[in-house]
């Protein structure tokens, strides 16, 4: 395990060059302020708000294609 800002600071994960000190409720991992959103329950990270946005929703459509590989045009 190698920290990129190195003395145990804590950084985003999305922004591993941003220190910060504010966690995440959900996950409890570190969010820089531009990743960083109010919830009732406190912060969350863009990743926790995208995951309770999809558990709130039953239907749950993400990209509705999938990629085939085939021939480039
Ligand atoms: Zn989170
Ligand atoms: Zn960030």
């Amino acid at each position: 395990m190698t920290t990129p800002a190195g003395a145990g600071a804590p950084t985003c994960p999305r922004h591993p060059d941003r220190v910060s000190y504010v966690r995440c409720q959900r996950c409890e991992r570190p969010a820089c302020p531009e990743c960083q959103r109010p919830a009732p329950v406190g912060v969350l990270c863009v990743d926790c708000l995208n995951e309770a946005k999809a558990q709130a929703r039953p239907v749950r459509s993400r990209l509705g294609f999938t990629m085939t590989a085939g021939p480039r045009s």
